[in-house]
């Protein structure tokens, strides 16, 4: 199983990520990719694959996290006084504990939209080379900004720059230094205490000069937009993906155009819930007041842009890494039907990474999947419960879920 050139995944229930759904399936890989996906029973195993019988299990795309931070992640307790400093390095280590906990998820691709210093570069490159085990990674490396407040806080996440040309640049050494996609601030941060999240953060001008040179170069832009005059410039300029947009709700011709052109909308719905309740504790009052507001809207952008046809993407925008699928189970309590909030997750997040060959289980497919035990569709939560991951498989190799490591047959 760990060279997995033709392997057959039988007896399963199949959620294709594009809304289809197929029973007692099998499905056929080929050297890391799905060549066949077959409905019925009966059909006659080869003698010369292996053979997975899955008991009736559902076999998915793995899930596809379009928002996380990868070098949020800290899973090592504070130092105690009389304790030995950490030394920086150590931060490697935990950077790849965190993939592996992604996969343990059933997460088999992240898009990072910003991280301290190279530290999504590095780990994006450590999982590409096979030095750890790790989702497929995009990385933006830094976030181009205006000069802002937040530049102060978030330090080497940022590359500040002014002016159209100053931005150009700034997306040119984006790309000089690895990044798949490009992030930019359309308005200020909710996170932070100095910025109006309300108003653009940059020029017409600007915002234009960042998505020509991105996408000239066949990058696909990330727009950070809060307030709805960011979110115009953004969605009026051609920006890929709206991250967050909770403001839209207010302005339906946004979101028609947002369906009209494709444009991906990012709703980072658990992000608000931590600001307002479950980390309230580490943010000053006006914050967290500023938050429970913002979620009342996240919400409401939500069911109004599923209405308008909006396409949407997974982002949870939070931690730890691997409890992801909380997000899901907030679009569906959203009142997103769970069949849609699985497409966002899955083919959703594909499309906004510009990864066709990721986020459905089709011929031609990678084979990136999940096993999960139950029917996520009748109850989405059992994709948060790592207890029913059963199977994640990278490329058509087993990599993590309660099977082992190995994958149950050999
Ligand atoms: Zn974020």
């Amino acid at each position: 199983m760990t060279t997995a050139i033709r392997t057959w995944l039988t007896n399963a229930r199949v959620i294709d990520g594009r809304g289809g759904v197929t029973e007692r399936a099998a499905i056929e890989l080929d050297r890391g990719r799905i060549v066949g996906v077959h409905a019925g029973e009966g059909l006659p195993a080869p003698t010369d694959a292996t053979t997975l019988d899955l008991a009736g299990r559902t076999v998915m795309p793995g899930l596809i996290d379009v928002h996380v931070h990868l070098s949020s992640y800290e899973r090592l307790p504070p130092i105690l006084r009389g304790e030995a400093p950490r030394v920086p390095e150590l931060r490697v280590f935990e950077l790849a504990n965190g993939a592996r906990s992604f996969l343990a998820g059933g997460i088999t691709t992240v898009r990072d939209v910003g991280s301290e210093d190279d530290h999504a570069l590095l780990l994006r490159d450590a999982i590409r080379l096979g030095l750890c085990p790790g989702p497929r990674i995009l990385t933006c490396a830094r976030i181009v900004s205006a000069t802002a407040p937040g530049g102060v806080i978030f330090g080497s996440m940022y590359r500040e720059a002014d002016g159209p040309d100053d931005m150009r640049k700034a997306v040119r050494e984006q790309i000089r230094r690895g990044a798949d996609f490009i992030k930019i601030m359309s308005t200020g941060a909710r996170s932070v205490v100095y910025e109006d999240p309300e108003p653009a953060q940059v020029t017409r001008d600007e915002l234009a000069a960042v998505i020509d040179e991105a996408h000239r170069m066949g990058r696909k832009v990330a727009a950070h937009a809060e307030g709805l005059g960011g979110a115009r410039l953004a969605i009026e300029e051609g920006a890929d993906t709206i991250e967050h947009g909770l403001s839209l709700h207010r302005a339906p011709d946004l979101l028609d155009a947002m369906a009209t052109k494709g444009i991906v909308l990012v709703p980072t719905l658990t992000t608000f819930h931590d600001v307002a309740a479950i980390n309230a504790d580490h943010y000053p009052a006006v914050l967290v007041e500023q938050a429970k507001r913002q979620r009342d809207d996240a919400y409401l952008t939500l069911a109004a842009a599923h209405a308008a046809g909006v396409p949407l993407a997974l982002g949870f925008d939070s931690w730890p890494p691997g409890a992801d699928a909380l997000e899901l189970v907030r679009m569906v309590e959203g009142g997103i039907p769970a069949k849609d909030a699985i497409v966002a997750a899955t083919r959703g997040g594909a499309v906004a990474c510009g990864l066709d060959e990721l986020g459905v289980v089709a011929p031609g497919a990678i084979a990136d999947l999940l096993v999960v035990d139950g029917d996520p569709l009748a109850d989405v939560a059992v994709l948060a419960d790592p207890d029913r991951i059963h199977l994640v498989l990278q490329a058509g190799i087993p990599v993590a879920g309660t099977a082992g490591p190995l994958g149950p047959a050999r």
